[in-house]
């Protein structure tokens, strides 16, 4: 009846505020390389539409591209999300 029943993720954060619509931008640094990549808000907005609702969520499927393609994991990494002034009460 309702496809939306089956998606477990969709599901647990339908009714919760996406971390991701509350930033305009995230810093992801590397702490092996110190590369730092942002993904601004149109991609925040796109990474949303594709289920993620948190930034450690978010943070558990990126890694390094550098990193990864020389030695290891490339997961080492930090995310430093820049908020709206609005959310920060
Ligand atoms: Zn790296």
């Amino acid at each position: 009846m309702n496809e939306m029943r089956t998606d477990g993720a969709a599901m647990r954060y339908q009714s919760g505020v996406s971390e991701l619509r509350q930033a305009w931008a995230v810093d992801i640094h590397c702490e092996d390389c110190g590369r730092t990549r942002r993904f601004h808000r149109r991609e925040l907005l796109e990474l949303d539409m594709e289920g993620f609702r948190t930034f450690p969520q978010l943070g558990s499927k990126l890694c390094c591209r550098h990193c990864r393609e020389r030695r290891g994991e490339g997961k080492n990494i930090s995310l430093n999300p820049r908020w709206f002034k609005h959310f920060l009460q």
